[in-house]
């Protein structure tokens, strides 16, 4: 049977909407039991993921065939059968929403996520949003805030989603690409994503707090085409990439300043938590490497934010 290939835009758990390169939507469903053989997931097929389905009765399809994923991002099992959820496949980059204040985003979301994305080298552009409503004061906190992700070599935008005029810097960053879309509730994401696509007509939280409330429960992801090319991902409530499955000992590799100087530590295990001849500890008291940044990552090794999540 001939066989055509498409990108899986939406997913209810039994029915997949995928669309063709012609633009073309077709509603499928998928072949026995297909499963990746990699990852014990209740869904086996998830936004973004190319697929090869095959024609059936009705105008309907049936995916046969998931192709290689680059990535995944994945919310790990709480439940008793260990299997874990994937919410978005193929992912070019993501972007963090952050709000320094209304509401505060804090630094260890921040950074978690980043590691995350860092472990999954997916490059992150990080979003300061409701820059209409800071002072003087809080602009000049969200600077420096700013200036310790952009020395490290994060591209960072500040914007006002709801006030600004011109937001083609950030809309141009999304051309062509699949990009996840990622911050706390109430930072602005919908109200951003509608100024990009306002024919989405995303809920914002005005008007839909009662929704916000059931946010937790397992949601399907879904991925919007945009007409300048590209999609957007919206993923209700993720705080990062599967960082609880890494082992301790490669938390290092996705802090890029704590890794850039851990070569120069004593101890070529060093952990930088205790050790002595810590070049890690030594840069952060002289400044050079963020005190948020370093306790961040402490708390994070130690397993010690979960507190904030
Ligand atoms: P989401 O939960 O991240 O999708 O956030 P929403 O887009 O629903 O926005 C939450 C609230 O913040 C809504 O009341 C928006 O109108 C408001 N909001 C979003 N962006 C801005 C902004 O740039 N400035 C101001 N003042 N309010 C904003
Ligand atoms: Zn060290």
């Amino acid at each position: 049977m001939s066989r055509a290939e498409g990108i899986v835009i939406k997913s209810t758990g039994s029915w997949y909407l995928v669309k063709q390169a012609d633009g073309s939507v077709i509603n499928c469903r998928i072949k026995g039991k297909m499963r990746m053989d990699d990852i014990k997931s209740t869904n086996p097929v998830a936004v973004g993921d190319l697929v090869e389905w095959e024609p059936e009765e009705e105008g309907n399809g049936v995916i046969a065939e998931i192709r290689q994923r680059k990535n995944y991002i994945i919310r790990r099992a709480t439940n008793l059968s260990k299997q874990s959820h994937i919410i978005a496949a193929n992912i070019d980059q993501a972007i963090l929403m952050v709000t320094i204040n209304y509401p505060v985003t804090t630094s260890i979301f921040i950074d978690r996520f980043l590691a995350s994305a860092e472990a999954y080298r997916i490059p992150v552009v990080i979003v300061f949003n409701k820059i209409d409503r800071f002072d003087h004061k809080h602009m000049k906190e969200l600077e420096a805030i700013r200036s310790i992700y952009t020395e490290i070599g994060y591209e960072t935008i500040l914007l006002s989603a709801k006030k600004q005029e011109d937001i083609t810097e950030f809309s141009d960053l999304l051309t062509n690409k699949v990009s996840v879309i990622a911050g706390h509730s109430g930072v602005g994401k919908s109200t951003l994503i509608n100024r990009i696509e306002p024919g989405l007509n995303l809920k914002t939280s005005e008007i839909s707090d009662a929704h916000h409330s059931g946010k937790h429960t397992t949601t399907f992801a879904e991925m919007h085409p945009l007409r300048q090319g590209g999609y957007i991902i919206d993923t209700p409530g993720i705080r990062g990439f599967g960082l609880y499955d890494m082992a301790e000992n490669e938390l290092h590799h996705y802090f890029r300043e704590i890794f850039a100087a851990s070569s120069a530590c004593q101890y070529n295990n060093c952990t930088h938590v205790q050790e002595p001849g810590c070049a890690v500890k030594r840069l952060v008291a002289e400044g050079a490497i963020a005190a948020s940044r370093y306790n961040n990552y402490v708390n994070i090794f130690l397993n010690k934010d979960e507190k904030y999540r």
